[in-house]
């Protein structure tokens, strides 16, 4: 059996039908039954067979498994986006009269799903302070089922103690939900420590690419089966072509994090020197308020680097306008770096008093670690400071 996170990358989950080293891509909307001796050993569960695109599909079938493996659960639910995983998933666990505990610093749509949509549902939530413990869990009522939280957060990467949340929720019997997209299964391992379901947007470091849309959530069979059950319905599938791709970026992910690990620690020193950069905010860094955790709960820091201009808006302005490779988009974990300027991307929506009362000040930038030299990277970036004194 492979034991490394590289090795199963490459070899978990393949089918290699028709002797292909590759699982082929099986772009079809439905399967026919050779006759009704088949059809009935599928319905009874005799005989292994496809029945139709929204329920499964081989390439997709692969793509879960290796995912599966790589995360360390027993099922991998694959879905077309990462909000349709997160979506899905609450859903499946919660009813009209009950109630969720979620961290206020996840990500944006899931707590706007949250705030703004459930309630439609006669779901209630309460937000807690991230990092805060005693809150989140003086915030369980009889009726809280789940508690979802994510690591590391964007766009400030705070750590959250993974252990320590899922002991609480295991005290009050709620389900627990980690979203590991910046985290990774080659970062952090949230199944091992204890969470039930962890949850990504397979957009971001596992497809790799900056090409497709995909999301998974992933724990044991019996865990999952909930979500499973309502993703029969609700749709919100990956199409083969997806499974595909993301299988292609799979194989590679370990290797990917790897370099993009030693890669960001860089870019994060070489900001956090540079004199026109007020604070830099990345795990790897001593400086980092949860550094000492990260260093205990993850294997590397990510590919996300958050820093703060020393400046304006005008020489915010300046900043993103000089970049000459980096790219000005939203996203994360593809070969190419992204750069992001919350305020005016992901938080344009609120208005100025808001985002800041959030800490989205209009200085602030992320960063996220392509896989171009590092430093051809910090070069870019460089200059594009230099041109803002
Ligand atoms: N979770 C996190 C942490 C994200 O950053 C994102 C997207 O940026 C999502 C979930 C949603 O994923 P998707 O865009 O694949 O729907």
């Amino acid at each position: 059996m492979l034991k490394k996170l590289s090795s199963i990358s490459v070899h978990g989950g393949e089918n290699r039908a028709f002797g292909s080293v590759t699982t082929p891509l099986v772009q079809t909307s439905t399967y026919f039954f050779k006759d009704t001796k088949e059809l009935k050993g599928f319905i009874e569960k005799t005989h292994h067979h496809f029945e139709y695109g929204r329920y499964s599909n081989p390439t997709r079938e692969a793509a879960e498994k290796k995912l599966a493996l790589l995360e360390g659960g027993e099922r991998c639910l694959l879905f077309d986006s990462g909000m349709s995983a997160v979506t899905t998933a609450i859903l499946a666990y919660v009813k009209s009269g009950e109630h969720i505990v979620i961290t206020d610093d996840c990500y944006r749509q899931t707590t706007n799903f949250v705030e703004n949509i459930l309630p439609r549902f006669n779901i209630d939530a309460a937000i807690v302070p991230v990092k805060d413990y005693d809150a989140m869990e003086k915030s369980i009522r009889p009726e809280t089922k789940i508690l979802f939280s994510e690591s590391p957060t964007n766009p400030y990467l705070n750590i959250i103690d993974i252990k320590k949340v899922a002991e609480i929720a295991k005290a009050h019997k709620v389900i627990t939900m980690i979203d590991s997209t910046f985290g990774t299964p080659y970062n952090q391992r949230p199944l091992e420590d204890g969470i039930d379901i962890v949850i990504h947007s397979g957009t971001k470091y596992l497809g790799g690419h900056n090409d497709i849309l995909c999301g998974a959530a992933i724990g044991s069979a019996e865990k999952i089966e909930p979500i499973l059950q309502l993703q029969r319905i609700i749709g919100g599938t990956p199409d083969p072509n997806t499974c595909y791709l993301l299988i292609r970026g799979l194989k590679t992910c370990a290797i990917r994090i790897k370099h993009v690990n030693e890669s960001a620690q860089k870019v994060a020193e070489f900001l956090e020197g540079h004199r026109m950069v007020r604070k830099t905010y990345y795990p790897g860094l001593p400086g980092h308020n949860d550094h000492k955790l990260a260093v205990k709960q993850m294997k590397g820091f990510g590919g996300v680097v958050t820093f703060e201009l020393d400046g304006n808006w005008e020489k915010t302005e300046k900043f993103l306008n000089s970049l000459e490779h980096c790219l000005l988009a939203p996203s994360l974990g593809g070969p190419e770096t992204l750069v992001t300027h919350p305020a005016s991307m992901s938080y344009y929506t609120l208005s100025g008093e808001e985002r800041i009362r959030i800490g989205i000040l209009d200085e602030l930038i992320r960063v996220a670690v392509g896989l171009e030299d590092t430093e051809d990277i910090i070069d870019d970036l460089n200059q594009a400071l230099n041109k803002c004194r």
